[in-house]
């Protein structure tokens, strides 16, 4: 019977842990009274079970998922006291870790906004009903454009095989040819292979022209390990243009798998992020009106720096600056929990 205010306030995640929910609307805040299931908890301390039920503890979190109004979670969270040590301990809170007033989805909502090259960090503030200084703390605690990116991972493998097979290189399996093409059709290795020319493309050293099935066909005979990391970022790729909300758990479990027990440590990093952030990923595949929500990039990339140099009257610290314009104008910069 919640189904409708579960969906629209993104709690699907939690939906089953959910006892009773109820709407208060007040002016322009919607307030939403929420119980969780009582589970049976054994005490952390003496491991007796079960631990008796101790009150409640309201927990107020603020949960901007709508624009339109003020959403406030009233969570009366469940307390339980061990019998017989007298431990009292919270039951555990699906939404935010307990220092903080914010949700996790208000977080992700706020950074999906920032994503915009319009939207500055002032006015995107005020639209989240937050501080200011409490989104910035959101911004710089989980964007960091540095290179987790798949993009940056594939790249530095690339370049790590390359060096194998480089003619100056003592190493004994030195293949000039090889090193040539990696180095020379570099771009193959990050670039969707259908934005890339669909004509004869010149290759130099051997005094014809290819094409670019041709091209990447070659480069993939090269050395397996980097045909597997190519492979996986492909399939990361097909994933994400593909997948939806209802089908990717399993497609989804299955490349962290692989990503985490790739031979490469940049890959397992990205593995490690994708895990911490398989949630926000699997919402990411919500869609309105049938569109994911994301930014077409339309102007250059000129013009969006631009952009957000004027709509933000000067961001004050370099770095953010930096993160602020690499996150806006790519695709793939994760969120990063930490
Ligand atoms: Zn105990």
């Amino acid at each position: 019977m919640y189904d409708n205010i579960i969906k629209i306030y993104n709690l699907e995640s939690i939906k089953n842990k959910i006892e009773s929910i109820t709407t208060v609307k007040l002016n322009d805040q919607l307030t939403l009274h929420l119980r969780l299931k009582k589970p049976i908890m054994t005490c952390p301390v003496c491991q007796t079970t079960p631990m008796y039920f101790h009150g409640y503890r309201l927990k107020q979190i603020i949960h901007s998922v709508s624009i339109e109004h003020k959403v406030l979670i009233a969570y009366q969270s469940r307390r339980y006291k061990c019998k017989l040590c007298c431990k009292v301990i919270s039951e555990s809170n699906p939404f935010n870790q307990s220092y903080e007033r914010m949700s996790l989805n208000t977080k992700l909502s706020i950074l999906n906004h920032l994503k915009d090259i319009h939207h500055n960090f002032a006015d995107t503030a005020k639209l989240f009903n937050v501080s200011s200084q409490s989104m910035i703390n959101i911004f710089d605690k989980h964007i960091d454009t540095h290179p987790r990116k798949l993009g940056e991972a594939i790249k530095q493998i690339r370049i790590k095989i390359q060096r194998k097979y480089d003619q100056d290189s003592l190493r004994l399996e030195y293949n000039d040819m090889y090193y040539y093409m990696l180095k020379k059709f570099h771009y193959f290795f990050v670039k969707d292979y259908e934005n890339i020319y669909d004509g004869k493309i010149r290759v130099s050293k051997m005094k014809s022209y290819w094409h670019k099935s041709e091209i990447l066909s070659y480069l993939l005979k090269i050395d397996d390990s980097l045909t597997k990391a190519y492979r996986l970022k492909e399939a990361y790729r097909v994933f994400n243009l593909t997948a939806s909300f209802n089908d990717c758990d399993e497609r989804l479990d299955e490349l962290i798998t692989e990503f985490r027990n790739s031979e490469f440590e940049i890959y397992r990093t990205f593995g490690q992020t994708l895990n911490t952030w398989r949630d926000s990923i699997k919402n990411s595949f919500i869609r309105i009106d049938g569109r994911r929500i994301s930014n077409g990039p339309i102007e250059s990339i000129n013009n969006k720096i631009k952009t957000i140099i004027k709509n933000s009257n000067g961001i004050r610290y370099f770095y953010r600056f930096r993160n602020k314009v690499l996150y806006s104008i790519n695709k793939d910069v994760p969120i990063t929990n930490k």
